[in-house]
């Protein structure tokens, strides 16, 4: 979970001689280097681990969870993936969290956040959720071949990044076509390439590749962008940036290689070909929720619902951040609601612990209403 589609280690650009691509350095292991030897963690059922309080994903939601359950000796277990770190793992430039003036990149910035979690004795498991069991507690996750149990656990598993869903994009990803300008930018040093999208994401991808592109061109299905006035103002103006107005990608051409797209006007349906070398995707995410479809409540998006602050329809399961907010999806507003999610866990565990063993542990597959 919490692996970007965009993936940090799974985005290789081949070399295959002048192609714009060799085998990309991984962003990931830099800053997020798991401790050589794992706090130990509690036995639980199964001989897996078991936590008071359980976190599954590592974003700026997760981490700011494992914070807060931290300082409050709740000895939280974060699964944090096997690509951990979340979306800010393949974001250049973070101008807008606050206490940065000058900005920080993303992989930075959590690997930060991951330090701070682990210097108040946060654990870390860099595996991924396989399947959850949230009818009883304690509840159990499967992550990496473990059986971990938990008291309460809080759901932070994010969104990833969505695809155009051709299928020479699938074929030419990692041989020009990519969704982490962070990641892959430097293979198209001087090189013609596109960006398809016209939100925030995608304005700032273009600006980012404009450090090494000849040429980017902002390709987009509308005659207006859906991004900040800021970043379209930036975009706009930059020299090295033009834009595709009502165009839709509609194949991706090339052999081994992308050598240029097929974009089709979206209001005439006329088809043309542009060379390009270099294509990067940045047309929004989907919600992290597969694996708990079946216990927690989904809004038709596919977001997890809420209910009385950070509650899921579970009793004892709390959720934060991308993965439920469809709205905000800031990293700073992420923070935020995994702050809240661990004062709500904590808060939620004194309960159970003054109600005293009778009615700790309400019954098995108990729910709560999210009306
Ligand atoms: P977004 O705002 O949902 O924009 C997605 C863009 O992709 C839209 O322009 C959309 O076109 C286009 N699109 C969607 N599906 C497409 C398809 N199949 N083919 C072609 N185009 C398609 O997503 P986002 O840019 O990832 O931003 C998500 C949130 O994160 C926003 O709230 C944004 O403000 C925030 N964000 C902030 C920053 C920052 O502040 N630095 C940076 C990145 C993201 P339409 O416009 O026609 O729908």
């Amino acid at each position: 979970m919490n692996d970007n589609d965009a993936g940090i280690g799974g985005l290789q650009m081949l070399d295959d001689g002048d192609a714009p691509a060799a085998p990309i350095a991984p962003i990931a292991p830099i800053a997020m280097e798991q401790p050589a030897e794992a706090a130990p963690a509690t036995a639980g059922a199964g001989g897996g681990a078991h936590a008071r309080v359980l976190i599954i994903g590592s974003g700026p939601a997760g981490l700011t969870a494992a914070i807060y359950a931290a300082r409050a000796d709740l000895e939280p277990l974060v699964i944090a993936g096997f690509v951990p770190g979340g979306q800010l793992m393949i974001t250049s430039e973070v101008e807008n969290f606050p206490g940065f003036p000058d900005g920080i990149d993303g992989p930075t910035l959590m690997a930060n956040m991951r330090a701070q979690a682990e210097r108040f004795g946060a654990r870390l498991h860099d595996v991924d959720v396989e399947s959850v069991d949230l009818s009883e507690r304690p509840f159990k996750v499967d992550a990496g071949g473990t059986r971990y149990t938990a008291d309460a656990i809080i759901v932070a598993t994010g969104a990833s990044a969505i695809w155009l869903g051709l299928e020479n994009e699938e074929r030419l990803r990692g041989r020009g076509v990519s969704a982490c300008a962070t990641c892959d930018g430097f293979f198209f040093r001087d090189r013609k390439i596109a960006v398809v999208g016209g939100g925030d994401s995608a304005l700032e991808e273009a600006l980012f590749l404009t450090k090494f592109a000849s040429e980017v061109v902002i390709i987009h299905r509308r005659d207006e962008f859906r991004g900040s006035r800021i970043m379209q103002n930036r975009a706009r103006s930059h020299p090295k940036i033009s834009i595709e107005w009502n165009s839709q990608v509609t194949d991706v051409l090339g052999e081994n290689k992308i050598e240029g797209l097929e974009l089709t006007d979206t209001r005439s349906g006329e088809k043309r070909e542009m060379p390009i070398e270099g294509l990067f995707i940045a047309i929004g995410h989907k919600p992290n929720t597969e694996v708990f479809r079946e216990h927690l409540d989904v809004d038709d998006k596919g977001y997890l619902e809420v209910a009385d602050h950070t509650r899921s329809n579970i009793e004892g399961v709390f959720v934060a951040g991308d993965v439920h907010d469809h709205r905000y999806r800031q990293a700073i507003t992420a923070a935020g609601d995994g702050c809240r999610a661990a004062l709500d866990a904590e808060r939620w565990l004194e309960e159970q612990a003054d109600a005293g063993p009778a009615t700790a542990m309400p019954a098995a597959g108990e729910t709560v209403s999210t009306a």
